[in-house]
């Protein structure tokens, strides 16, 4: 089957909003609508404060590229100092939210039920997640990443419907290629994005798992990113560094085509 590619950009901790504005508008001003409008999407993930002028400058210009959050509260409101809910992130314009990041669960305590939590409340909301699954340099030494992956993904998806799974996306992102400017080889990223896609047709069945998108992200770059595209299981990036330079952000875009 043929997924559609998703090139999602994971702007992290970066820009205030003048500067999430500019670089919007500098990714927005290259957009090719002849070209990029049906083969490939976009996202981009900014800080919560600059989701809404990035939303706006690229609904100003038409342009197609969607705009996600980077983190959710699985509550629609209550009292949860310094959380945003998916009402707030969807009111926006939000298409969906990464989810499970490794830096969420490794500097904020994020555990595996807050993730299936955060999955259910966006998908009940018509949201999607990007669930972020990968493993540690430690587990990868004991030689136990594709069981160790895999269990994050059963545990995300946990009492998630197969027609909401469907329309979400998995990221293989393993931490020690995150920001680290150490890659996964092709061959590497695409042994642990097949597990992830038998993974997921042992939960939903292989239709649902062909449709889904699995993403690899961990210092994917211009010069890394043809081949691991070429990879059959891996459908687009995830990525932090070679997102926040517009130019670098629409050459891995220009890849997916
Ligand atoms: C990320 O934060 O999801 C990521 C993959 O970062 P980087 O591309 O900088 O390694």
């Amino acid at each position: 089957m043929k997924r559609t590619p998703l090139m999602a950009g994971n702007w992290k901790m970066n820009n205030t909003i003048g500067e999430a504005v500019v670089l919007t508008q500098e990714i927005s001003n290259q957009y090719d609508k002849g070209i990029w409008g049906e083969d490939v999407d976009i996202l981009i993930c900014p800080p919560f404060i600059d989701l809404k002028p990035a939303k706006t400058v690229l609904e100003f210009d038409k342009t197609k590229v969607s705009v996600g959050a980077q983190n959710v509260y699985w509550e629609a409101s209550g009292a949860f100092t310094g959380e945003i809910s998916v009402p707030m992130i969807k009111e926006i314009g939000c298409a969906c939210s990464i989810v499970g990041h490794s830096e969420r669960r490794e500097l904020f305590g994020e555990s595996n039920e807050d993730v299936n939590r955060k999955v259910k409340a966006l998908v009940e909301a018509g949201l999607y997640a990007i669930v972020c699954v990968g493993e540690s340099l430690a587990v990868r030494d004991e030689g136990a990443t594709e069981e160790y992956v895999c269990a994050q993904v059963r545990a995300a998806f946990a009492g998630v419907d197969a027609r909401d799974a469907a329309t979400c996306v998995v990221a293989y992102e393993p931490i020690w290629a995150i920001g680290t400017g150490r890659t996964a080889t092709p061959e590497q990223a695409e042994a642990v994005c097949a597990a992830i896609r038998a993974t997921l047709a042992d939960l939903y069945g292989d239709d649902i798992a062909q449709q889904m998108r699995v993403l690899y992200g961990g210092s994917m770059n211009v010069g890394n990113v043809d081949d691991l595209l070429a990879q059959p299981n891996i459908d687009g990036g995830l990525v932090g560094g070679a997102s926040l330079k517009a130019e670098s952000f629409v050459q891995l875009v220009k890849a997916c085509l």
